[in-house]
This record gives structure tokens, C-alpha cells and sequence, in this order.
């Protein structure tokens, strides 16, 4: 390894690279609590020519590499899935290399969070439409590209973050520097379009959970923001998952131009509440299910319009508008206003200590969540045993349920579940059998969900695994998933072990 060391130090200088225990403990984690490998290396290039050099260097030395940008991901994906390689920390790399005025594109280096972005953008009035993930304060434009990420704010109007994609810059497993889309064609001097050029060979790196090359830039669309605004919060009645699914379906079949709307089931609410996640909705007599929706405009009149059209499928189900202030529970208003769509989830990591949540984030049809969130709650009657040996342990049984479903452009939605349990350490003590029985949970879960047919858009290692030892892949895509792999990266040094391709 100090050969490699000694190699790769040459290309990033020795500031920018290290094997110190602790940088590496460091690295072996992402935000899910299972720790599965300790990286030999950890290394912060500058541009596209060092991940290049890096590449070459792993390639012949066959040492696996790992990209890592904001390290947010919930199933591994940034973190070594066995002790040894190297990870490619791309969090220097987050400058804005060009924002083009007239045709409204902004070019930035991957590793620049959606947060920092979204700043700049504002000082001209404009935003990336969907504003990445709801770690968007940390997690990069690289990792939310190969997520296909969604959450953050403005979802309902402009869908993942890659669909405003209008090229990449990627530096292929073997070491090659490619330029996609427009850019494809050498005499074209900025960016301007996505397709065109033979296939969409963007669309091949999003998505890809860091398996087909490591992007360095990325062009995007920037929209301008609407000047006028308007967020309500609903307090639902009951059988609220229903109801609140007629709603979304609705505002699709209307054609209703919403930016974003959300849905909390009546559980999350209470135990929300209970546990300080929601000081807005504390005062609430009856802690039922909520739903709210954000809509812009470019004129009062145009807004008053949308609203009176967006009012009305809430009117007519019974629905109950709490106050316009964040005070009186109008989350919508914190969420557009304050940037909570980038907060919301945070407090759900460290709600207790040692409390972690265990989710799986996928996309559904809208009209087929309600029953998903339904069979959440027979899984947790199935699994009471289990549940009972980590109250046994720690004194709390897990809360299994479903997070906010967030309405995506088209008729998707964002379905979070999961369940909320213990670390391994709890008390200051290891439990060895607490981690068993979480993983153990966690993958029969995400197994059930998989049964419905559900899209997954981020995987990491963990589900990207589970998926192929289920048999969840059709054999003919996943073959030729496997050539694409195989084509580009033959010594399997990019994210090594995903898909269970190693
Ligand atoms: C509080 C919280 C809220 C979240 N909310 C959402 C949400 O609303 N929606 C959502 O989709 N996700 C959400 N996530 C999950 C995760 O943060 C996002 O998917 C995010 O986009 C990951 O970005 P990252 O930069 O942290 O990527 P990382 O976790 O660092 O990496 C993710 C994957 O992409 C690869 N990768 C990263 N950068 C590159 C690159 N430049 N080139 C090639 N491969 C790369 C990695 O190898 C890994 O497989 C949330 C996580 C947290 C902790």
C-alpha cells in the first residue's frame, strides 16, 4: 500500500491525501449505522486530470475506488463494503465554473452542495427547480445525480434533480475524460441541450450509485423563481392515507401546477410530536394525519386562481386549514419559506441518542401507496418478536411507519418507510445482537417493499446487493446492466461490489 500511497501523493500533494487512522474510521461511515469496511486511503482531488491519474494508478495496481460526495446516502454507497481502497472525497471540488445569463445553464464542479448552489442562484432570482435532496445542505450535485434525487423542495413542479440535467463532465473507470450531451460535439463551446448527439449517454451515469464513471461537472437548468407564492397546511380527517392519495391524484388529473405537497400519516404526527420533531403541531387536539401544498405565480391574480383550485379538493374532503403562520402549524410556510425542505428530515438522525432510523426511500405510483403503507403495519405486527427483543434490550421497541409522502412530477410520489430503532452501542454498552436484529429487520423490510413493485433511486451497497440476492432484477436488464459494467470498468475498480457485480 505505501507504494500506492507514495504514487498517488505525487498527484494531489501530500495535504490532500492520508492513511491516518482516524481520517479513515472517519470515511467508513455514511449516515446509516453499519460499519463494514475501513478504507486503506483517503484522497481529496482538485479536477478531473488528478481523478484520471488516481484511476490509472488504481487500475494498475488493481485497488478499488470509492467516490464520495457529501457522504448522506442511507444504504452505504460512500462508505467501503470491506476493509482496504481507496475513497475519492469530491467535496473539494465545488466550485461554479460558468453561469451562462443568457440561456440560463450553470456549470459547477460535482462536489458543490445544492445549498451553496441554490445561494449563488438566488442572488440572480433563479433556482434549480427540484433543489436536489433534502440533505441538500450537504450532499453534492454528484451524489444526487447518481441518485436520481428528489425531496428537497420543488419536486411536485420540476420531478428529480436529474431531469434538469444538460450535460456532464465524467472521467471513466479506466481513466478517460468525457463530455456528454451538446458536448459531444467538439466544435459546440457551452452546453445547451441534453439529447441529441446518439443516445442519452447522461442518462447512463444518473442514477448509477457511482458504479459507470465519477462526474466532475455538471451543467444544469436554472429557472427563474416566481415572485408570488403561496403555502396552506391541512389537518386531515380520519382515514387520512386515502384521501390524501384522491388529493394528489387529483391535482394531476386537474392539471394543477403545485410546487410541492407532502403527506404525514397520523402515526408520524404523534410520535413526531411526542418526540419534539414537530413543535408546530404540539398544541394540536387531534393528531391526525396532515397534508400541505406550496404553489407559485407570476401575478396575484394568477396565485389567488391556483389557490381557490388547490383549496377546493381539500374543502370538499373535510380537510381543516390550520392558521397562515409557521406558529399556527402552516408547515408548508417553513418549508417554502425557510428552507425546511433541506431540514425537515434532519432531526429523524439523533432524535435520541443512539436512535437511527433504518428507511428505504422509493418511488411509487400515487395510487399505490396507500396500500404499501398498510402492509408497513402488518410487516410490523410479523415482526413483533424481533421488535420485543430490542425493547428487552433497550427499553423502546422500534417505530416502524411511513415518512412524509412527497408528490414528484408525473404521477410518482416519494414514499419513505422504514423503521426507527437502536445503534449496536446503546448506553455506553455494545450490543452485538441489537445490530443482528436490525439488519435482519431492515432487509426484510426493504424485501417486502420490493414486492410491490416500487422503484428504487438510491441504493448504495446495501439495497444494490439485496436486490440482486432476491432475484428483484429481470435477468435480461440486469445482463446487460452487467456488460455496461463489465465494458467500462473490466477490473471492477469503481464501486467495487455493488449490484454484487465483484
Ligand atoms: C437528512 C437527510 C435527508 C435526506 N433526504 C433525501 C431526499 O429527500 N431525497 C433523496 O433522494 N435522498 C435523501 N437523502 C439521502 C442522500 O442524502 C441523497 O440521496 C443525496 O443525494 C446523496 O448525496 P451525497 O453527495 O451525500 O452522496 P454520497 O452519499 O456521498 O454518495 C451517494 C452515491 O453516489 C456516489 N457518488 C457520489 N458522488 C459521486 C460522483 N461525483 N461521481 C460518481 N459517483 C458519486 C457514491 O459512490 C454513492 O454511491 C437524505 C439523507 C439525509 C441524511
Amino acid at each position: 500500500m505505501s507504494t500506492i500511497y507514495n504514487e498517488l501523493k505525487k498527484v494531489v500533494s501530500e495535504k490532500y491525501i492520508s492513511n491516518s487512522i482516524y481520517i479513515r474510521h472517519a470515511y467508513s461511515r455514511v449516515v446509516d449505522p453499519v460499519l463494514q469496511g475501513i478504507p486503506d486511503i483517503v484522497i481529496r482531488p482538485k479536477d478531473a486530470h488528478e481523478i484520471s491519474e488516481i484511476l490509472k494508478i488504481a487500475n494498475s495496481n488493481n485497488v478499488p475506488v470509492l467516490p464520495r460526495g457529501g457522504g448522506c446516502g442511507e444504504f452505504g454507497g460512500a462508505k467501503p463494503i470491506k476493509d482496504g481502497g481507496i475513497v475519492l472525497d469530491l467535496k473539494r471540488m465545488e466550485n461554479i465554473i460558468d453561469f451562462d445569463q443568457d440561456n440560463l445553464i450553470v456549470t459547477v464542479e460535482a462536489g458543490i452542495s445544492w445549498g451553496k448552489l441554490n445561494e449563488y442562484l438566488s442572488d440572480f432570482g433563479l433556482y434549480t427547480g427540484c433543489l436536489g435532496p433534502g440533505s441538500g445542505m450537504t450532499a453534492s450535485v454528484g451524489g444526487g445525480i447518481s441518485h436520481h434525487s428528489v425531496g428537497g423542495g420543488g419536486c411536485a413542479k420540476y420531478g428529480a434533480c436529474t431531469n434538469h440535467l444538460v450535460g456532464l463532465e465524467v472521467v471513466l473507470p479506466t481513466g478517460e475524460i468525457i463530455e456528454t450531451a451538446s458536448k459531444a460535439n467538439k466544435f459546440t463551446k457551452f452546453p445547451f441541450n441534453r439529447f441529441g448527439n446518439g443516445p442519452d449517454l447522461t442518462g447512463l451515469f444518473c442514477g448509477d450509485n457511482g458504479i459507470l464513471g465519477v462526474k466532475t461537472k455538471a451543467s444544469l437548468k436554472a429557472y427563474p423563481k416566481p415572485q408570488f407564492a403561496a403555502y396552506k397546511t391541512f389537518l386531515m380527517p380520519r382515514k387520512s392515507m386515502e384521501l390524501s392519495s384522491e388529493i394528489f391524484l387529483e391535482m394531476r388529473k386537474k392539471g394543477l401546477d403545485v410546487y410541492d405537497s407532502m403527506y404525514f400519516m397520523d402515526l408520524l404526527v404523534a410520535v413526531g410530536c411526542e418526540h419534539g420533531l414537530f413543535p408546530m403541531w404540539e398544541d394540536l387536539k387531534r393528531k391526525r394525519g396532515i397534508m400541505f401544498y406550496t404553489v407559485e405565480a407570476n401575478s396575484e391574480k394568477e396565485l389567488s386562481e391556483k389557490v381557490e383550485q388547490l383549496d377546493k379538493l381539500f374543502i370538499e374532503r373535510k380537510a381543516t386549514e390550520l392558521g397562515p403562520e409557521i406558529a399556527d402549524g402552516n408547515i408548508a410556510k417553513w418549508d417554502y419559506e425557510e428552507q425546511g425542505h433541506w431540514l425537515i428530515a434532519h432531526n429523524l438522525w439523533g432524535l435520541i441518542p443512539g436512535f437511527s432510523p433504518l428507511d428505504a426511500e422509493c418511488h411509487t405510483a400515487i395510487n399505490t401507496y396507500p396500500s404499501i403503507m398498510k402492509d408497513v403495519e402488518l410487516w410490523d405486527m410479523e415482526h413483533s418478536e424481533d421488535m420485543n427483543k430490542v425493547l428487552e434490550i433497550t427499553g423502546m421497541r422500534p417505530i416502524s411507519g411511513t415518512g412524509p409522502v412527497i408528490l414528484i412530477k408525473d404521477n410518482n410520489v416519494e414514499l419513505t418507510t422504514g423503521f426507527t430503532s437502536f445503534e449496536s452501542y446503546y448506553e455506553g454498552k455494545y450490543h452485538e445482537e441489537l445490530r443482528e436484529i436490525n439488519l435482519k429487520l431492515w432487509k426484510s423490510m426493504l424485501k417486502r417493499i420490493t414486492k410491490h413493485g416500487v422503484s428504487w433511486y438510491m441504493m448504495g451497497d446495501i439495497l444494490s446487493r439485496l436486490l440482486v440476492e432476491i432475484g428483484a432484477f429481470r435477468t435480461e436488464y440486469f445482463n446487460l446492466l452487467k456488460l455496461l459494467k463489465n465494458t467500462l470498468d473490466p477490473r471492477h475498480i469503481l464501486s467495487r461490489g455493488k449490484f454484487n457485480f465483484w
